[in-house]
């Protein structure tokens, strides 16, 4: 029988998509420069589905994907052409709230906003908040680690993550905790959907705070914020975050949603500070000296909840504002020392000058995670190219600065080639000695996340050569 047979008989036929039409809709993630239509999509409804799916997959020895809402940055929900696509969007119930212990059980398919929605009422919040938390799915999160604007006092998901069900590449389901002698969630936690699918998710959430401050500060240059960064957080100061947004994402994003951010400004900050009210207003003050003493144009600190909120939404829909002054934009993911963030911000400028192309800059500044936007247009032949290889070099500059090639978004197939810059032969071989222990059939997300000779050459490097790219190399995962 065929796997598309197989599946439908294991989860009924509603469960199962097949027609190509449906299958354009799972062939890339937000990342959409790379494609592959898969054989079929299941959209399982509980842990004995997915079992059921996986095991028919095994079967036929074909590999599969898991896939939340799709929104990742790096590739990773991409299928692997011919491979199985297992979309966890029907897995959307929140199974326990456990107010005394505050924990949640959830479905992996929840959205990270509805966590936060499902406590509310009980005075407490899910704290790690992508700029996408109203659509991706806390499967998503726990498989790319996700982070947020308020990571920084709070921690990224890993810090969030108590328990899992996963759904291994042989069918079985195994509960992964924090607190065995091996933290085995904690392993599974930003591991990309290669070691399984996790069917259960149960997370940490946390008191609302007494009070909170939002401020913005407006200054001449991005230097000068970068500066006031490391003074804030050298001053003993743990924001609940720090942004910055440079001049052109400023006037991007206030074309678009008039959230009254200084069209003048160079770069402003967005600082936001939380605790007992004691403590928050002693630390406010602090950070207004801090940023008058940096060169700040203007201070001002937001009167009210509608005045913070208009204040984020600036700053959430700055990715989304770069669509009216570019047709195509790329993301890029990286991350520096604090200390190293004007003079990687300068580096990027040079970088952007001699490829002739516009880098727009708005980041969690108090991570040191830059997420500059490469903005290109793909009707102009060689331009993606172009934006890609300077997105790249902008990658190299972060880790010659001593940083990260990923702060949030994960690897992907996108970066998959640049991890011998950051990670040594021997690193690599025991991350691939952990993932065949889960998956030793490699039938798992192969593709990502771990380079192959094969996929990336012998001089690795992003973008030089790309698994999903090359004619007949996907085929071959
Ligand atoms: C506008 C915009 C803003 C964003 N802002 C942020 C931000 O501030 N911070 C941030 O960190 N990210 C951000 N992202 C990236 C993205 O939203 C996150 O990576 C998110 O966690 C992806 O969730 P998803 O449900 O869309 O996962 P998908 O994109 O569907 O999948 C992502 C990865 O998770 C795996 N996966 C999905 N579900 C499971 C599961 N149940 N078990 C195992 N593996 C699984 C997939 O195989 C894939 O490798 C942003 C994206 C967009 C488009």
């Amino acid at each position: 029988m065929s796997l598309v047979a197989d599946l439908e008989r294991a989860l009924g036929a509603d469960a199962v998509l097949s027609e190509p039409a449906e299958l354009r809709t799972y062939e890339c993630d937000g990342l959409t420069g790379h494609r592959a239509v898969p054989r079929a999509v299941v959209l399982p409804r509980s842990t004995g589905e997915v079992q059921a799916a996986v095991r028919a997959c095994r079967a036929h020895g074909a590999p599969f994907v898991a896939r939340g809402a799709g929104t990742g940055l790096s590739g990773g929900a991409v299928p692997v052409a011919e491979g199985i696509v297992i979309g966890l969007a029907r897995m959307n119930r929140i199974l326990e709230v456990d107010v005394p212990n505050r924990r949640v059980r959830v479905q992996p398919g929840v959205t990270n906003l509805d966590v936060t929605r499902a406590v509310t009422e009980h005075g407490l919040f899910y704290a790690p908040d992508p700029s996408s938390q109203q659509v991706c799915t806390i499967g998503g999160n726990v498989a790319e680690n996700s982070g947020g604007a308020h990571c920084l006092k709070y921690g990224f998901t890993s810090t969030h993550v108590q328990e899992l069900l996963v759904v291994l590449s042989d069918g079985e389901a195994v509960r992964l905790e924090r607190d065995g002698p091996i933290d085995l969630a904690g392993v599974f936690v930003g591991s990309e959907g290669t070691l399984g699918i996790a069917t259960e998710i149960v997370v940490r959430v946390v008191p609302r705070p007494q009070r909170v401050e939002t401020l913005l500060a407006a200054f001449p240059s991005t230097d000068a914020a970068g500066e006031v960064v490391s003074a804030i957080i050298g001053a003993g100061i743990v924001p609940a975050a720090v942004e910055m947004m440079d001049a052109l994402t400023i006037q991007a994003a206030e074309d678009a949603v008039h959230a009254g951010l200084p069209r003048e400004a160079g770069a402003v900050l967005l600082v936001e500070l939380d605790g007992p009210a004691a403590e928050v207003a002693l630390s406010l003050r602090r950070v207004e000296e801090l940023c008058a003493a940096g060169g700040a144009t203007e201070v001002r600190v937001a009167r009210d909840d509608g005045e913070r909120t208009t204040l984020w939404y600036g700053r959430k829909a700055a990715f989304a504002a770069m669509g009216r002054v570019s047709p195509d934009y790329y993301v890029q993911d990286g991350v520096v020392p604090r200390t190293r963030l004007p003079q990687t911000l300068r580096r990027i400028e040079e970088l952007s000058q001699s490829y002739g192309l516009r880098v727009g800059n708005v980041f969690h500044a108090g991570d040191g995670n830059l997420h500059p936007l490469v903005l290109y247009d793909a009707g102009v032949e060689g331009e993606a190219e172009r934006a890609e290889r300077l997105a790249a070099e902008i990658l190299e500059a972060c880790v010659e600065a001593g940083g990260s090639l990923t702060g949030e978004h994960g690897i992907g197939v996108d970066k998959v080639c640049a991890m011998p810059w950051m990670f040594s032969e021997g690193d690599v071989r025991a991350m691939e000695r952990l993932r065949a222990a889960f998956d030793p059939d490699g039938l798992c997300n192969p593709g990502k996340l771990l380079p192959t000779p094969r996929l990336c050459g012998e001089v690795p490097g992003p973008y030089r050569r790309h698994p999903l790219e090359r004619e007949g190399v996907a085929e071959r995962l």
